[in-house]
């Protein structure tokens, strides 16, 4: 059943949570406003949509796996022993504030790391521990394209409880066992009345409205690999780009990372950071040899992930959640739905469609 929260009690309501969960929100710094823990000298910022997501609390921009020891065998004079103590992390934790485009993100991270042959132990912790509270988008900006990618303003995929701002409060939709769970702490909440909950069901409708109309993307996989060699289409629509990684690294649902040991003397750590697919190290090998040596074959790989490869192997879905931060954030304005139609309205002459 719909709940109501006053505005007034927000605060309130966040700090009875707060003695069960370490609470990350979006706060204002500097002149973005970013996921951080919430604490009483922040300021929370929900009136518009976060410069920086939520990804890094369930995925780090830098973490430690593991912390290592070497020390000399002493039975075994010319051999050392090694100690390895995994890192854990988590802890439970609520993420308040997320948009549903970036709730979503954390859709396509489960299918990445958890729903593989190979589960990423260090994000399942924390996803499991983890709360989603989304706020649903009663405003879009003109960088939104949640709709083009099968979510929407409203759309609840990856929520737990998803909140509608109304007149003087929020309408408290559960989502999840997990969210019903939530909504039972704390005092603050009320059933919602019936005006409130049409009153919420109108906004979220008028906020679906305004976006603009959605492309037919079921054709892109294949479009794309028709694509594939056709360097001159990759060359014109990268050619602004400056491989800066603004667009991944503040991607819902970009996952690449790098993992490196960094040893002092016989301690050390093993840590894995985000790594990012624009930059040409990316596919550097030690050799030398490049297989991405130009700016056009990564954007290629860009799009081609999260449009092509991706959904080939995650049962269609698009790996792009329409946030749009990659083209409000992309310092030359390169604007990735401009590239996916362009890919879309391309048509090849016959000859050249065949993949070799
Ligand atoms: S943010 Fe823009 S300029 Fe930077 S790598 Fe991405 S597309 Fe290129
Ligand atoms: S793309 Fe925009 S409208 Fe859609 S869920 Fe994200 S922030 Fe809201």
């Amino acid at each position: 059943m719909a709940k109501y929260l006053k505005n007034d009690d927000l605060g309130q309501w966040l700090a009875e949570l707060g003695t069960e969960y370490k609470i990350h929100a979006p706060v204002q710094e500097g002149r973005s406003i970013a996921f951080r823990p919430l604490t009483q000298d922040k300021i929370l910022r929900i009136d518009r949509h976060a410069t920086i997501g939520p990804k890094e609390i369930l995925f780090p921009a830098c973490e430690e796996l593991m912390h290592f020891s070497y020390e000399k065998d002493t039975d075994n004079p010319g051999r050392e022993k090694i100690r390895v103590q995994p890192a854990d992390n988590a802890v439970p934790t609520l993420i308040f504030g997320s948009r549903p485009c970036d709730a979503r993100g954390f859709d396509v991270f489960d299918g990445a790391f958890t729903q593989c042959a190979v589960k990423d132990n260090y994000y399942a912790a924390r996803r499991e521990q983890a709360v989603v509270v989304s706020i649903a988008c009663t405003r879009t900006e003109n960088t939104c394209f949640c709709n083009w990618v099968g979510g929407s303003p409203d759309g609840t995929n990856g929520s737990d409880v998803l909140l509608t701002p109304i007149q003087d409060g929020f309408v408290v939709q559960p989502v999840t066992e997990k969210g019903e769970t939530l909504l039972q702490k704390g005092s603050l909440l009320t059933g919602a009345a019936p005006d409130q909950v049409r009153e919420a069901e109108q906004l979220r409708a008028a906020a679906c409205a305004s976006l603009p109309e959605a492309p037919d993307f079921k054709c892109m996989p294949e479009q794309l690999y028709n694509l594939f060699d056709n360097m001159d289409f990759w060359e014109k629509q990268s050619a602004k780009c400056i491989s800066c990684g603004a667009c991944t690294y503040l991607c819902p649902t970009c996952h690449c990372f790098n993992i490196t040991d960094e040893r002092n003397g016989n301690e050390g750590e093993r840590l894995r950071s985000w790594d990012n697919c624009m930059s040409r190290q990316f596919t550097q090998e030690a050799s030398g040899h490049n297989p991405r040596p130009e700016k056009a074959y990564r954007l290629k790989n860009r799009v081609g992930h999260k449009f092509c490869y991706f959904p080939d192997l995650h049962e269609g879905h698009i790996a792009c959640v329409g946030c749009g931060r990659c083209i409000k954030s992309c310092p030359v304005s390169l604007d990735i739905r401009q590239v996916v139609t362009s890919a879309k309205e391309c048509h090849l002459p016959a000859e050249e469609t065949d993949n070799e």
